[in-house]
């Protein structure tokens, strides 16, 4: 028996004899097969030909993403706090050396929107933390675990100054952590972690929002109003998107007006 890994999307799945017959996640129109292909690997394939890369984005920030780049190519931010630390979103290989490294930096108290699910039911186990989904994602679920806790609503506070916000769009249980202010340290007006939910484009004065990135199938007006409406009552300044160095640094919540309206605009007939 094993847990297969799509290398598609890097989703593992519940445990089974032979690998699934498909992944519902790529056959969406968000994602796609590859052309090659459906493929599966599992976590001791990658861990045979692939390592972590592991770096501060920021102080209290760090990155882990794999390399070479595997499935989607997101890195998971570790975001270290006083009364426990958050794995926002996840990636598929978890090994030895990733584990002593979280552990030397306080390991995990509970990992939250792993949009990329990856194998977040290992990092959970590994590290005997909770994981935090929307209610509105069970579906994309594909390995059951009584560590997840899904939640309902809009927003949902959890500890330290860290509020997880359901934001839709690109799917629906769609999810941003704010984290307030940190007192004395450089992050002093308040950071968002978006993932792809709002995602940091090249010119980092602007952010975009989309239904599906590898498809290019944009949202529409309410759902833009929807995330900026959301967003609306919490004050940062800093957003850390799903991938290495897609970070607004100063001016965030403007950055999200101006894409907005850019957005709407180019959308409207
Ligand atoms: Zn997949
Ligand atoms: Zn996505």
């Amino acid at each position: 028996m094993e847990n297969f890994i799509c290398i598609q999307c890097g989703t593992q799945f519940d445990e089974t004899a032979q690998p699934p017959s498909f992944c519902p996640t790529c056959e969406d129109e968000r994602q796609f097969v590859h052309h090659g292909g459906q493929q599966w690997t599992t976590l001791e394939q990658l861990a045979a030909d692939h390592h972590n890369r592991i770096e501060d984005e920021a102080s209290h920030l760090l990155g882990i993403g794999t390399e070479p780049e595997f499935a989607i190519g997101q890195r998971a931010l570790l975001l270290q706090s006083p009364g426990g630390n958050l794995l926002w979103d996840c990636i598929s290989l978890l090994d030895d050396k990733t584990i002593a490294e979280v552990n030397a930096r306080g390991g995990i108290r509970a990992i939250s929107h792993p949009h990329f699910y990856s194998s977040m039911i290992e990092w959970s186990e590994r590290f005997d933390a909770q994981i935090f989904l929307h209610a509105a994602d069970r579906e994309w679920v594909m390995r059951k675990s009584p560590r997840i806790q899904f939640w309902e609503g809009t927003a949902l506070s959890l500890w330290g100054g860290l509020t997880l916000i359901n934001c839709g769009g690109h799917f629906e249980g769609g999810t941003v952590l704010h984290w307030l202010a940190v007192a004395g340290g450089c992050r002093s007006k308040g950071a968002l972690l978006t993932g792809d939910i709002i995602t940091v484009v090249q010119d980092r004065r602007y952010v975009s929002f989309m239904r599906s990135y590898p498809n290019l199938i944009p949202l529409g007006s309410p759902a833009i109003r929807r995330i900026v409406e959301r967003i609306e009552p919490f004050s940062f300044d800093q957003i850390y998107g799903g991938w290495w160095e897609a970070n607004v640094l100063a001016d965030g919540k403007a950055a999200i007006a101006r894409s907005a309206e850019r957005y709407l605009r180019a959308i409207s007939v």
